[in-house]
């Protein structure tokens, strides 16, 4: 469980709660960072849950209803950008997400789901396979016949939201596969690795492949380091401790190899998990002083860029942008003025006003798929917000958010184009039409 001390932190003040989208959707105080927290104080002191704050006996500590409200936290972190006490929470609900995965027994349906979302997700090998037989699914007609005999309404309701979530793909996201090193466009300003990510590598290659020659035009040398693998993030942000320690040990042992200066990421989950490295490994001696020090070294694009000042030209983009902000980036990095920065300095560019930018979408990890009915009720709120914005292009940082933006926009019969900032950044470069 969470050190005690990080939990006192909190004074409950209830100053929180109206950032948290659990909340907003139930009004329910263990739904809320509060209400949470008072769960994990519960659970760190002898006797279990207060009867007060609990809706289960104290006896029945990590009861499946107590996990149940730990489970349907986004881990979105509104609450910690919000909290005027600077509570600590994700780490709170990280270290208690990993008290649950070790010490509670999940249904064996509950099991098996995540048992399967963890093998796939965190593996590009396994995610191209995956890739072959939905590019099978959609193009043979079999996607369209399911729905047609109404086969899909009989998936449990994660397979459902699984099945939904699928993009469009085409042969050509088989065979993405980005250069391992690229020199600078003119003089070498900073030699620095390109994470490709899991689902970015597989599902968005156009993203790596528009930050790959947005880094070279602004002078960076980049490497994608070969056996640069999963960050561990979604296994981190799931209580999966071990896993994600074993993933950020092979990324850093790849990363060190590369000899850069700099580690770029344009998923800001990945981001955010990879600058929590020290701390994750702070606890294995051969490997914290390592951690530490490859974390300090990664950067959000958006982030690096800034830092570095802009040296190619931009042209002129004739386009009306509404930008999401991915949780992961604005509350977890405090990262939202850059990214904007970026796209506001395109000649011709006009960011519209989205109402609660920084509220969650819904996706955050692989919640979507594990508590699809939240993600669609807090994914409702965010569409209704990108409609009334009504932008040509929407922009976000995560590959998650932008999936499941995209899905809840088709369900309404609804299409806005979407793309990440960097890509638009790209366009501009290059002189070259947007993202369709
Ligand atoms: S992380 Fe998000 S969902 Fe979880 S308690 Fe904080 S604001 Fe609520
Ligand atoms: S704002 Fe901070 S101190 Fe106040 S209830 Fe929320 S977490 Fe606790």
């Amino acid at each position: 469980m969470p050190d005690p001390a990080l939990i006192d932190r909190c004074v409950h003040c209830g100053l929180c709660l109206p950032t948290c989208p659990t909340y907003a959707s139930w009004g329910q105080e263990m739904d809320s960072p509060r209400g949470r927290i008072y769960l994990m104080k519960g659970l760190t002191t002898a006797g279990g849950v207060p009867p007060a704050a609990s809706p289960t006996p104290p006896a029945a500590a990590l009861s499946p209803s107590v996990v149940a409200h730990f489970d349907r936290c986004l881990g979105c972190m509104a609450c910690m950008t919000a909290c005027p006490s600077g509570v600590n929470y994700e780490a709170l609900i990280e270290e208690t997400r990993a008290e649950i995965e070790h010490h509670h027994r999940r249904r064996a349906a509950d099991r098996l789901f995540r048992g399967l979302i963890f093998w796939l997700f965190p593996h590009p090998g396994r995610l191209r396979l995956a890739l072959v037989v939905q590019l099978l699914y959609m193009r043979s007609g079999l996607r369209w016949l399911c729905h047609r005999l109404g086969l899909v309404r009989l998936l449990p309701r994660r397979m459902r939201a699984l099945e939904a979530l699928m993009p469009p793909v085409s042969l050509s996201h088989l065979a993405a596969r980005l250069p391992a090193e690229v020199a600078p466009d003119g003089p070498h300003r900073l030699r620095v690795a390109l994470l490709p990510g899991c689902v970015q590598r597989v599902y968005f290659p156009a993203v790596n492949r528009a930050t790959l020659r947005v880094l070279r035009a602004e002078g960076c040398e980049v490497v994608v380091p070969p056996r640069l693998g999963c960050c561990g993030a979604l296994s981190l942000h799931a209580g999966r401790d071990g896993e994600a320690r074993r993933f950020a040990r092979a990324a850093i042992a790849a990363l060190e190899a590369a000899h850069v200066d700099a580690v770029a990421v344009n998923a800001a989950g990945c981001g955010s998990a990879m600058k929590r490295w020290g701390r994750l490994l702070a606890g294995d001696p051969a490997w914290a002083a390592r951690a530490a020090a490859m974390a300090a070294q990664v950067k959000d694009v958006s982030e690096l860029l800034i830092d570095l000042g802009p040296r190619a030209p931009r042209r002129p983009l004739a386009v009306k942008l509404a930008y999401h902000d991915a949780c992961h980036l604005f509350h977890a990095q405090r990262i939202h003025t850059q990214p904007r920065q970026l796209l506001t300095a395109i000649p011709g560019v006009e960011l519209a006003d989205l109402p609660d930018s920084d509220q969650c979408c819904g996706s955050a990890g692989v919640y979507n798929l594990l508590e699809p009915d939240s993600a669609k009720e807090i994914g409702r709120r965010k569409v209704d917000a990108v409609l009334t914005a009504a932008p040509d292009l929407l922009v976000s940082a995560n590959p998650g958010c932008t999936l499941h933006i995209q899905m809840l926009l088709r369900e309404r019969g609804r299409t806005i184009r979407t793309a990440h900032p960097i890509e638009v950044l790209d366009a501009s470069i290059r002189g070259a039409p947007l993202p369709d």
